[in-house]
């Protein structure tokens, strides 16, 4: 077995474990990184950038939202059921941290932007606030899906020019635990040599378990490729969850990142952007089920979806729509999807029907289309007709939905997509304090130990805050910054 010693070890180099180990190497602290696959990176890579409340970008672009505004919406967003003293010392330094993250890692930003904004009527509860740092994609161009990978890479040739030691594609199996304390890990190299490392705290950053099947179902109910089509980025198994459990730690509620999505979307991207306008949802019995301008909060959305039976929803456009789609633009704009989609709408539908993906369709009449979607026929024609009278008279009288989005459904072909509960990752599974040290059930620190990112990340409550955007990057690069800010705290001051 081979040996190795450490200040620190920091298990897995996603995006939180990336800031941790550059934080504790800038620190001074010998470092040591465990990274299972032979990327950097994570799930980080899919993204486009991280929240940051109070940066320099912030203030020259006129945002004036303080953390202390941030915290408050947050803890009022989740009902003080989650850990306000962490929510509160991650929001104070996350302005910091974009700064470090241009200033000292050179990363560059193309700005900061809302994830969606709301009709004027149902802004108050339910606007994004500016905090979402986009990041410039390597090579610039607009920024778009994977736009982040900059970042990560950044990351970690700042981790490593710290003095950082990566050991790439060697995962960690588990951690080493003497008298109650955490001690160091055992890890399996590529070529199958057991490592035994020390050191006297390891920080893990195992990125939760969006990759498992059965403990998403065991923790969140849902059943993977038939109630939930969520990202399922390799790798994510929920190993480091499971190794501070078995090392003492205390449990959290534990929930998918809920938004909704296509199956396999990437490869459905254009349908998966099109159809999400305000125009008419509906349920598998026909029904209406949520104000349609309320579809750009994808978690509210996702979370409506999960209560309708099936979990699933359909989105109906008729021929007038999606010309005046093509001709003026989405009612919504995404800031992720493809600037030409309605261009190209006719060609990728026509080519995703003949492959036999069931989750788009057309037909000349509503009722053929409902037969095809798999939608109660008698249901979706009397909504539909219900819906039609309530436009003509400018007023949605079962939801008030904003009346400029009242466009009735009149003229084929109709057009229909089958959207589904989807999720970014999971979150949370490790109990800690606001230093990110894990804690026991009853709440005793397990000295030597430390949980970041989305392994630790429980301070969302039910529901991933969308209105507070950039928010699950920013919880693990500030997460993963505080972790190793107090391992270096007690190592320095020996
Ligand atoms: C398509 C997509 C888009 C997204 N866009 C955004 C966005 O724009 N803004 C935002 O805030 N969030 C976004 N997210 C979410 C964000 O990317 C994740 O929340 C974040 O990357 C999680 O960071 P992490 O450090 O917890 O885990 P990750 O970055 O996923 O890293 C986990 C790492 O752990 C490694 N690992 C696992 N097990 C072991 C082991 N036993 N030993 C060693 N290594 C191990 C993995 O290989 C991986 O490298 C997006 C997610 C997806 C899927």
């Amino acid at each position: 077995m081979k040996k190795m010693e450490a200040d620190v070890i920091v298990v897995a180099a996603g995006l939180s474990g990336l800031s941790a180990a550059a934080t504790a190497a800038e620190n001074g602290l010998k470092t040591l990184v465990f990274e299972k696959s032979n990327n950097t990176g994570g799930a980080a890579n899919m993204g486009m950038g991280p929240l940051g409340i109070g940066s320099r970008i912030q203030r020259q672009s006129m945002v004036a939202l303080t953390p202390g505004e941030a915290f408050r919406k947050h803890m009022f967003y989740t009902h003080y059921n989650v850990n306000a003293r962490l929510v509160r010392d991650y929001y104070f330094k996350s302005g910091s941290t974009i700064d470090w993250l241009e200033d000292t890692v050179g990363v560059q930003f193309a700005g900061v932007e809302r994830m969606f904004t709301a009709p004027e009527d149902t802004r108050a509860y339910s606007d994004g606030e500016f905090t979402w740092h986009i990041v410039v994609p390597e090579g610039g161009g607009r920024p778009g899906p994977r736009a982040a990978t900059a970042m990560t890479k950044k990351l970690t040739e700042y981790a490593k020019e710290q003095g950082a030691d990566f050991q790439m594609e060697t995962p960690v199996k588990s951690l080493i635990v003497e008298d109650g304390a955490v001690v160091g890990v055992i890890a399996v190299d590529k070529n199958g040599e057991e490592i035994e490392a020390r050191a006297g705290s390891v920080i893990v950053a195992t990125g939760g378990f969006g990759e498992n099947p059965q403990m998403i179902q065991e923790c969140t109910g849902f059943e993977y490729g038939k109630t939930i089509h969520n990202f399922a980025i390799p790798g994510m198994r929920g190993e480091g969850i499971k190794m501070c459990w078995a090392a003492g730690a205390g449990k959290t509620p534990m929930i998918m990142e809920i938004m909704y999505q296509l199956p396999d979307n990437m490869n459905h991207f254009v349908m998966d952007g099109a159809f999400r306008q305000p125009c008419l949802w509906v349920n598998r019995d026909g029904q209406r089920f949520m104000p349609e301008d309320q579809i750009a909060n994808t978690t509210f959305t996702g979370n409506a979806i999960a209560s309708q039976p099936g979990k699933c929803a359909f989105i109906i456009m008729d021929s007038k729509l999606l010309k005046k789609y093509k001709k003026h633009g989405p009612d919504i704009i995404s800031r992720v999807h493809p600037l030409n989609m309605y261009e190209v709408f006719e060609e990728e539908l026509e080519r995703d029907i003949a492959a036999g993906y069931e989750n788009v369709n057309k037909a000349d009449t509503l009722e053929e289309l409902a037969e095809k979607m798999g939608i109660d026929v008698e249901g979706l024609v009397a909504q539909v007709e219900e819906y039609n009278e309530m436009c003509a008279a400018g007023f949605d009288e079962l939801f008030e939905k904003d009346r400029h989005y009242m466009e009735p459904i009149e003229k084929g072909p109709f057009y229909a997509c089958r959207q589904h509960v989807g999720a970014y990752g999971s979150l949370g599974g490790v109990k800690v304090n606001h230093k990110l040290q894990v804690l026991t059930e009853d709440g005793k620190v397990i000295p030597g130990l430390y949980c970041v990112g989305t392994d630790a990340c429980s301070i969302f409550g039910d529901s991933y805050p969308f209105t507070l955007p950039g928010n699950t990057m920013g919880f693990c690069l500030n997460s993963g910054r505080m972790a190793a800010e107090d391992v270096a705290s007690k190592v320095n001051a020996w």
